[in-house]
Parts: C-alpha cells; sequence; structure tokens
C-alpha cells in the first residue's frame, strides 16, 4: 500500500470567503470534528456577486448544515423555484419548461417518452410539459411543499446575503475568518505541497489542507500549482456577462427564466425583494456595448446597480485537487449559468472531499478518485449545456449557424442520436440529469422518430385514458395549491 503523501491534516484552510468559501467553511466547521476552519477573503477584492440561480440538490446540502428552511428564505430574500423557462431557444416565439419533476408515470419497461411519442402521433397527447406537475405549478405561479417530496423545487437567492448567512453559521461552528488579501502562496520545496498563505500585512497562515475558492483568479490551484486548464469555448463561444439588478414589477415567478437572443440568452431570477437581469453572449458575435444596450433595453423596473460587466472562459481545471489544494467554484473551472449548475458543482466538491477527506494523511488513491469523479460530473453537464444551442430551430444569425453547425462532444452526439431515432435515454455514472435530457430535446424540438414497441401492447383508448388520467391528475393537484406568493407569505410568518 503506498504511504500518504501528508500527515493527519489538523488545519484546512480556505482562500476566498465567495459563495464557494463560505458554503465550503460552513460544511466543514459543522461536520468535520478536530480540525481548526480558517477562511481568508479580502474585503477590497470582493465576491463576484451572481450566482443567485439553484437547483434542487441545494437542499440536501442544507440537510446536511441543519438549516432551517424559513430562516434561510428570511435572510435570502429567496424565492422557490420550479424550473427554468426558456424562451425563444426552439425558435423565436416558442416557449417551454424545463422543470425539476419527472414527467408522466413510468410504466411497463419503456419510459413515459415512448407512450408520449405515440399519443403524439396519434393527435391525442398535449405538450410533454403537461405531464410534469412541476412544470403545471410554475406555469400557473402555484407552490406550497406537498408530502412524500411531493414537488420537486430549488430557490433563487440573494448571492452577497447569502455569503453573509453562511459564514453567520460558519463562525457559530468555530470557523475563524481572517481578513486580507493573499501576496504569496509558499511551498514546501521538496514536496510542493503548499505551506502557507502570506498577506498584506505580513500575516502567515500556516495549514495541512488548502481550498481555493478564490474565484478566477485561482491563485492557489493555477497560479501557484498550476493544475491546468482545459477549454471547452469551441464548444459553448459565450465569453460575457453583464448582470443589473432592478426593482420587482410583479411577484416572484417560481421559475427562472432565460431568454435567446441572437447572439446568446438573458436571465431573469426574481427574488422577493427585487430582480436579477443579466445577458450573457460571445464577444466575437457581439461587443460590448451591443449587449449592453440589450439588456437595459429588455429589463422591467428601475435599476438598482449599474450594470456590472463580468468576462470569463469557459473549461474546466486538469486537476480540482492538486497536492494539498482542493479548488472550488470558480477557481475549479467555469461552465455559463444556463442550467444554474455552479453552486451545485461547488456542494458536489465539497461533499466529495468530506467523503474523501484524508483523515490519515492524503492519498493519491484518494485525489484520483476525487478528481475523476468531479471530471465526469462536469463533463455530463457539460453536455447538457451544449445540447440547448445544438438542438434547435434556430438558423437567424452567425451565432446560432454557428451553435448548429459545430462538432459535438461523441457522448452527446450519441445521446442525441440514440434519443431521435428510438426515444431512448439513459442516466449515465449517477450523472446528475435525468429526465431532464428529455425535457430539453423535445423542448428544443427533437422528437423521436419512434417509440419502444411495447407501447402497442395498450390499445389506442387506453393509452388515451392513460394520458388523460395523468394529466388530470396533475391539474387538480395543481389547483388545489396557493399561489407562490401566498406561500411565501405563509413562510415569512414562520420565523
Ligand atoms: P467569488 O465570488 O469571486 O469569490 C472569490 C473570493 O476570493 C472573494 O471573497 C475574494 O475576495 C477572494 N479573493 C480573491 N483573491 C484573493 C486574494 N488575493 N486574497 C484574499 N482573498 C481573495 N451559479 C449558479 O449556481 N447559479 C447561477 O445562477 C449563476 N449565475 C452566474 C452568472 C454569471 C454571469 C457568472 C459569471 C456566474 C454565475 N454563477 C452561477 C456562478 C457563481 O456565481 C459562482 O459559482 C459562485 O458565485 C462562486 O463564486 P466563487 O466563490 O468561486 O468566487
Amino acid at each position: 500500500m503506498n504511504a500518504p503523501l501528508s500527515n493527519k491534516p489538523r488545519r484546512v484552510v480556505i482562500a476566498g470567503g465567495g459563495t464557494a468559501g463560505w458554503m465550503a467553511a460552513a460544511a466543514m466547521s459543522k461536520l468535520i470534528k478536530d480540525i481548526d476552519v480558517v477562511l481568508v477573503e479580502s474585503d477590497a477584492i470582493g465576491t463576484i456577486g451572481v450566482g443567485e440561480a439553484t437547483i434542487p440538490t441545494l437542499l440536501y446540502f442544507h440537510q446536511l448544515l441543519g438549516i432551517n428552511e424559513a430562516e434561510f428564505l428570511q435572510a435570502t430574500q429567496g424565492t422557490f423555484k420550479l424550473g427554468i423557462q426558456f424562451e425563444n431557444w426552439r425558435d423565436k416565439n416558442q416557449h417551454y419548461i424545463h422543470a425539476f419533476g419527472v414527467t408522466g408515470q413510468d410504466c411497463w419497461a419503456a419510459g413515459f417518452q415512448h407512450f408520449w411519442v405515440k399519443g403524439q402521433q396519434l393527435g391525442i397527447a398535449n405538450d410533454f410539459g403537461d405531464y410534469c406537475l412541476e412544470q403545471v405549478a410554475a406555469c400557473h405561479n402555484k407552490f406550497a411543499h406537498l408530502p412524500n417530496n411531493g414537488l420537486n423545487y430549488a430557490y433563487h437567492i440573494d448571492a452577497t446575503r447569502y455569503a453573509a448567512y453562511l459564514r453567520s453559521l460558519s463562525e457559530a461552528h468555530g470557523a475563524k475568518r481572517i481578513e486580507g488579501k493573499i501576496t504569496r502562496v509558499n511551498l514546501d520545496p521538496k514536496t510542493h505541497f503548499i505551506q502557507n498563505l502570506v498577506l498584506d500585512n505580513g500575516q502567515c497562515i500556516e495549514g495541512d489542507v488548502f481550498i481555493d475558492c478564490t474565484g478566477q483568479r485561482a491563485l492557489l490551484i493555477e497560479q501557484t500549482l498550476h493544475a491546468g486548464f482545459e477549454d471547452w469555448s469551441h464548444w459553448l463561444p459565450q465569453d460575457s456577462a453583464i448582470a443589473v439588478q432592478t426593482h420587482s414589477t410583479e411577484a416572484p415567478k417560481p421559475y427562472t427564466r432565460s431568454i435567446a437572443h441572437e447572439s446568446g440568452w438573458q436571465w431573469r431570477i426574481p427574488l422577493q425583494h427585487r430582480m436579477g437581469n443579466g445577458i450573457v453572449y460571445s464577444s466575437r458575435y457581439e461587443s460590448d456595448a451591443s449587449a449592453e444596450e440589450r439588456l437595459l433595453n429588455s429589463i422591467q423596473g428601475d435599476t438598482i446597480t449599474s450594470p456590472r460587466k463580468i468576462k470569463f472562459q469557459t473549461g474546466t481545471r486538469r486537476k480540482h485537487w492538486h497536492k494539498n489544494c482542493v479548488a472550488l467554484g470558480l477557481a475549479s473551472g467555469f461552465l455559463e449559468p444556463l442550467e444554474s449548475t455552479s453552486i451545485h458543482l461547488i456542494q458536489q466538491g465539497i461533499v466529495r472531499f468530506l467523503r474523501l477527506f484524508p483523515a490519515n494523511g492524503i492519498l493519491q488513491a484518494d485525489i484520483d478518485e476525487f478528481n475523476q469523479q468531479t471530471r465526469d460530473d462536469i463533463a455530463s453537464i457539460r453536455d447538457f449545456i451544449i445540447l440547448h444551442y445544438a438542438v434547435t430551430e434556430r438558423r437567424d444569425s452567425d451565432f446560432w449557424r454557428h451553435c448548429t453547425s459545430m462538432e459535438l462532444p461523441d457522448s452527446l452526439a450519441h445521446r442525441i442520436a440514440l434519443f431521435a431515432q428510438t426515444g431512448r435515454v439513459f442516466r449515465k455514472n449517477n450523472e446528475l440529469f435525468d429526465d431532464s435530457w428529455m425535457q430539453v430535446m423535445i423542448g428544443q424540438g427533437l422528437i423521436p422518430a419512434a417509440y419502444h414497441p411495447i407501447v402497442d401492447n395498450m390499445s389506442e383508448d387506453e393509452l388515451d385514458r392513460f394520458l388523460t388520467q395523468i394529466k388530470h391528475t396533475e391539474a387538480d393537484k395543481v389547483a388545489r395549491l396557493p399561489s407562490h406568493a401566498q406561500y411565501l407569505d405563509y413562510m415569512a410568518n414562520q420565523v
């Protein structure tokens, strides 16, 4: 057996206090005993200040932390999120919702989509989304907690307030915060493990394990340890965003809006007290000035902040855990926020690291396992995001013509071909998305040419009754729900 590469860790140092840093601090200070957790952040540098839409896995993370939901919603001015409405993605003036639930009922040996495809061919099926409870609830602006995990949901949150909330939890569990700018990272001359961080005031912070949450700077993992970066911008050419906050002009919807335009897309994220707006675009196809004008012309409500430009590079770190340093958040790479997956990836990285925590010293086998799992996770999400650009009827600009003619990753090309020809889709390697693949492929206009022959065991009348019964069941449940705004009021009274 190979010897550990280090001694038992006693001190975890987290560099950076954005969403990634404080999520890591909250989890480690609560869940690992006998370890000192120290977080260093620089008020002068600040955080990226975006990242406000989440996916349902965050609820699991909050359970681990023992977070009270009503208190969390109040602290972050959060709202509930049942999915994302994709507007103008399949083509202009067309929309669909990618909802967090499962569509239809799985029955027999074939998935629900096979029954739906036959129903479509016979002209007796409604839109695919009409058979998904979360989608129907979202369309009617309804929400409530239902028994037996009846509605799958996530949140929209104010990123700055979320970091502050997690900071209060972390400090309550003993994490120590140090303010200052890291100006030097010292390595052990023999092992090249990180030894300490030196701040601008000369303070030296020693540690055994370092978590790089320094955002796009990637100060430890890249600038110091040179873990390497794999560029994916040939598949995802977006490299720019502009964000602006506005006052709300309507009751918050329980879903994010993603609105495609000629060279990218815009987001609208409704919070209790304001709306988060932004535009994502490729500088190859649109100038900053034109994107800003497009954004400002389309927002509603008075602006609260000035438009903030953010440049990014899509891709991933070649090693997410290298030596005694683990990268989380923007320091580990970037995938555009189309499916709100970045905070999920932070939490996955934290949980994965906790599962592989080097309690008796760092082992190369643990590092390799961490890196392989992380890569599989990110590559699958990357494919899912590319899917939205590749499968569309839009050809109305150079940007869309590029997206629809580019060569796809083999893994995605295979998945699309399998679904297009047979309606089959499989979840691989415990990947994040499941029903979502179908919802997005169908929403983007990819209707399978064939269905599983087992469906023909059902007569046409039986199929009609089967589809109608699911649709009515979902509609009946939703009719009894309160509005999203009423439910937020109810939650506010639970604090
Ligand atoms: P940051 O917030 O940049 O924090 C970096 C920290 O490191 C700061 O505290 C900074 O002060 C500190 N730091 C840096 N250098 C030093 C130094 N030398 N010394 C001391 N401290 C230092 N994700 C989602 O899940 N959903 C979304 O809807 C979403 N939308 C996004 C929209 C855009 C346009 C972008 C760009 C990203 C979006 N993301 C989204 C991603 C999300 O914003 C990030 O994953 C998340 O905010 C984590 O950021 P971070 O903590 O890694 O980095």
